[in-house]
């Protein structure tokens, strides 16, 4: 349970993290060290040099323009609740960061670690993927911005190549009428695993839903979008969906049937299927209500 012995580096800036990324065969990135240092200990990972970017204040800052909020990877998630234009504009991301593990973890563990971890439970990124965003991403050859949907590949697997950082998360303004919810199972209340998760974004115009879309988290090997779920809710009439409706029903099912949920300690696959419909009709409801 020791940390071999390895190079602590910390940098000043995102120029200086990707030089020392690019002189070393095998560094990694230290945020909060909330899952790498659990890795390291268990003997998962092991590494000759450790970045931390502890000292980087230019990945420390949460802005918005016209048209988006710019959050920095190293915001711990304690930050992210605190932090007014977040809970002016994506009040639903503020909610989901209160339920991440303990007040000791959101001191320390960033929204950064937690998309790049890229474990199909966390919590972050369903709600992300159901605000649209985006991320920029920095290396030796420049910046690059990509959705945030192409950035998984499979459990823990992302995108990101050797000597890259993701430096922010961009997240468009949400439209007037539009309301997002995020519904977290876990096997109790306070620190606890999502052992399903759902996201929902709906714009409601005319008493109809003009625009949606479901998110279906730690049922698959990577947070998804449920096509065929997100498919029946756009352009669904307001009145239909109600508790008990048919209609939101069907919803929940095409949810459960666009996930491929595993059988591990925290529950079985069936029994992740059938929370994830009823969780998903409750997530609809909810982002209605709010929008
Ligand atoms: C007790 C406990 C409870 C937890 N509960 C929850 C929970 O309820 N929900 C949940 O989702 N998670 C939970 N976690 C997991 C963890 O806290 C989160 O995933 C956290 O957000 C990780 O962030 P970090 O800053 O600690 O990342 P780190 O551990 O520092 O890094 C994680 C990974 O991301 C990489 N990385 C970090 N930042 C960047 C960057 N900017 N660019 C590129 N790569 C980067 C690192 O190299 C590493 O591979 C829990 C962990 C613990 C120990």
């Amino acid at each position: 349970m020791y940390i071999s012995d390895c190079n602590y580096h910390r940098p000043k800036s995102v120029a200086e993290t990707i030089e020392i990324l690019n002189s070393s065969d095998n560094a990694a990135i230290l945020a909060g060290g909330t899952d790498l240092l659990v890795e390291i200990k268990k003997g998962i990972r092991q590494h000759s040099d450790l970045v931390s970017l502890s000292d980087i204040n230019e990945l420390k800052i949460i802005s918005e323009d016209n048209n988006n909020i710019y959050i920095g990877t190293a915001i711990t998630h304690n930050e992210i609740i605190k932090s007014k234009v977040i809970c002016q504009f994506l009040p639903c991301l503020s909610q989901t960061c209160a339920k991440i593990g303990s007040e000791q973890v959101r001191n320390m563990a960033t929204i950064g670690g937690n998309i790049c971890t890229a474990a199909s439970c966390c919590d972050t990124a369903p709600v992300l993927l159901a605000y649209y965003a985006s991320i920029e991403i920095a290396s030796k050859e420049g910046n690059r911005t990509i959705p945030l949907k192409d950035f998984f590949v499979f459990n823990k697997k992302t995108t990101l190549k050797e000597g890259e950082i993701v430096t922010k998360i961009i997240v468009p303004k949400p439209s007037k009428g539009t309301g997002v919810h995020y519904e977290k199972f876990g096997l109790r209340e306070a620190m606890s695993i999502s052992v399903v998760s759902v996201a929902v974004n709906v714009t409601i115009e005319n008493k109809v839903v003009a625009n949606s879309c479901v998110i279906i988290g730690a049922v698959a090997p990577t947070p998804r979008i449920s096509k065929n779920a997100t498919d029946l809710l756009n352009g669904s009439n307001l009145s239909d969906l109600k508790e008990g409706s048919k209609i939101l029903e069907k919803i929940g099912q095409a949810a459960s049937n666009d996930s491929i949920p595993i059988d591990d300690i925290r529950g079985g696959a069936q029994y992740r299927r059938d929370i994830l419909t009823t969780l998903t009709q409750r997530a609809i409801l909810s982002a209605i209500r709010t929008g």
